[in-house]
């Protein structure tokens, strides 16, 4: 039957996956509704993720790069916080993106409707706003559901001292005293801005090592530094009960011996993963299967089980990052159009936007260990960069991993300033493939902190001696 509204193609949530999904479809001459249940567009990602967090961390890095020129003669006084105009900041670099996604929508006549969307059957949707329910019927959808932050049995979410991301990035107040309950990208990059801002921050971590995702020696420069400035770092360590008091959080803590002891915070902030949404779209009455956490299985061209519906982004799986949902919403969008078109991308870089960054993409000592795989590896310490020393932050390393076969790169991680910058030309050199010499005898510019991906490979080449 027909809804309400009608549409060539609908994209169900508009997170970088979905509004990308909606705009590269209307492009390629399809009509299109886009359903979002917020006022604004670019869902977690542009609203209380990706953007805020980096204006916030920007305003990290200014602060504690001018304390630390207090040791290279140059001193600050002490940064006088006004939380309010922080925060108004930190909403406008949000509006001026949001508000542009609002204008490409209206250029491609998308149609934008508000409100949370059910599937009622294989080719209807229903959406419940606050005008009331609409239908939209469509010839083919795009899920773009994203996902929400995991929430623990055994914490007061209820109480406004538990917060999570989204509630860290609403900058309420500066705590005194700061747990963080997860020790992976979301919550360390949190942890950083509340430690410039004067609070004394613990993270407490299940695993091992923080960014378990990470090689160790990628992540040491991180850990070397949090610590010094931190209150806590404790690994192998779990949160196992969190009692809400007149004075604090009471927090119980957990060690690898099995020892209990306990703490109090003035405010929690769990960051231990996000669970993907597709359990709340009644993808059953379309036929789409979901699993028992909420994943929408999909083929390489992002199709479900069923044809006519394909789904992008978190909602199908690790890693949960914007930039993998940007391109899974192109692919799905261009096959939905007609095209012939695939996800095909080698890797997928990830980025702890922490201070100093860590990044990596493609195969990780870790994995190449675990999986049996055969490596040989470049690795430039930063201590030798000249770049580096000038920027007064030589805690970095680049390492790249080579097949040894032919050379060619099959993996790289960077810790330390821009890494996250520095690991894209890593990927290219991946998806080209590149080898060994190609980024040993391009030129890089000097000095700056590209050349350690050269310096890395030359490393490897055994051309730089002097320095292993
Ligand atoms: P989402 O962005 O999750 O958006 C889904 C949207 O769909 C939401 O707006 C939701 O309201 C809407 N929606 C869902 N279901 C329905 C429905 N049934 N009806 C109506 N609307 C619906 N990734 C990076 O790559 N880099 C980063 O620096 C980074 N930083 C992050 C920082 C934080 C604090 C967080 C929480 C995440 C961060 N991420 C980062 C992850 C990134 O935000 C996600 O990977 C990305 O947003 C996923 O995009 P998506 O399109 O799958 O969906």
């Amino acid at each position: 039957g027909k809804g309400d509204v009608q549409a060539d193609v609908v994209v169900l949530g508009s997170g970088p996956g979905g509004y990308t999904a909606a705009f590269r479809a209307a492009d390629l001459g399809k009509s299109v509704v886009l359903i979002e249940k917020y006022a604004t567009l670019g869902g977690v990602c542009l609203n209380v993720g990706c953007i805020p967090s980096k204006a916030l961390l920007h305003a990290a890095k200014v602060i504690t790069e001018a304390e630390e020129m207090g040791d290279h003669g140059i001193t600050f006084a002490k940064p006088q916080i006004d939380l309010d105009e922080l925060r108004d900041w930190k909403d406008s670099v949000v509006g001026q993106l949001t508000g542009g996604l609002k204008g490409l929508a209206k250029q491609r006549k998308v149609t934008v409707v508000q409100g949370w969307g059910k599937f009622t059957g294989p080719n209807m949707i229903e959406v419940a706003g606050a005008e009331g329910t609409q239908t939209v019927s469509f010839d083919q959808c795009i899920i773009a559901a994203g996902s929400s932050s995991v929430k623990l049995p055994f914490v007061p979410h209820d109480d406004p001292r538990v917060i999570d991301s989204t509630g860290a990035l609403e900058l309420s107040d500066i705590p005194g005293r700061m747990l963080v309950l997860g020790g992976g990208i979301i919550g360390l990059e949190m942890a950083c801005v509340y430690d410039a801002l004067g609070a004394k921050v613990t993270v407490v971590e299940l695993m091992d090592q923080i960014i378990p995702g990470a090689d160790k020696d990628i992540v040491k420069p991180l850990s070397q530094r949090i610590s010094k400035r931190y209150e806590n770092i404790l690994l192998k360590t779990k949160v196992t009960k969190v009692e809400a008091q007149d004075d604090g959080l009471k927090v119980t803590f957990e060690d690898a011996d099995g020892k209990e002891t306990t703490d109090t915070f003035d405010k929690l902030l769990v960051a231990v993963g996000r669970s993907p949404n597709g359990k709340l779209i009644d993808a059953e009455k379309a036929g789409v299967k979901v699993d028992d956490r909420g994943f929408i299985a999909v083929d390489h061209q992002q199709r479900t089980g069923q044809d006519h519906i394909f789904a992008i982004g978190d909602v199908v799986g690790q890693p949960m990052l914007a930039h993998k949902a940007v391109h899974e919403g192109k692919v799905a969008a261009e096959v939905a159009s007609g095209e012939k078109r695939a996800f095909d991308a080698l890797v997928i870089p990830s980025v702890a936007y922490t201070d100093p960054e860590v990044a990596w993409v493609g195969l990780t000592e870790t994995q190449a260990k675990a999986q049996g795989i055969d490596y040989r590896k470049g690795v430039f310490p930063w201590a030798a960069s000249g770049r580096a020393l000038s920027n007064g932050r030589s805690d970095g390393m680049t390492k790249i991993l080579f097949d040894p076969e032919d050379d060619r790169v099959i993996g790289g991680a960077i810790v330390g300033t821009n890494a996250g910058e520095l690991i894209a030309e890593v990927a290219l050199a991946i998806e080209m493939g590149a080898d060994a010499v190609d980024l040993g005898h391009t030129i890089h510019p000097h000095p700056t902190l590209s050349e350690t991906v050269n310096f890395a490979a030359e490393m490897f080449e055994g051309t730089i001696t002097d320095l292993m």
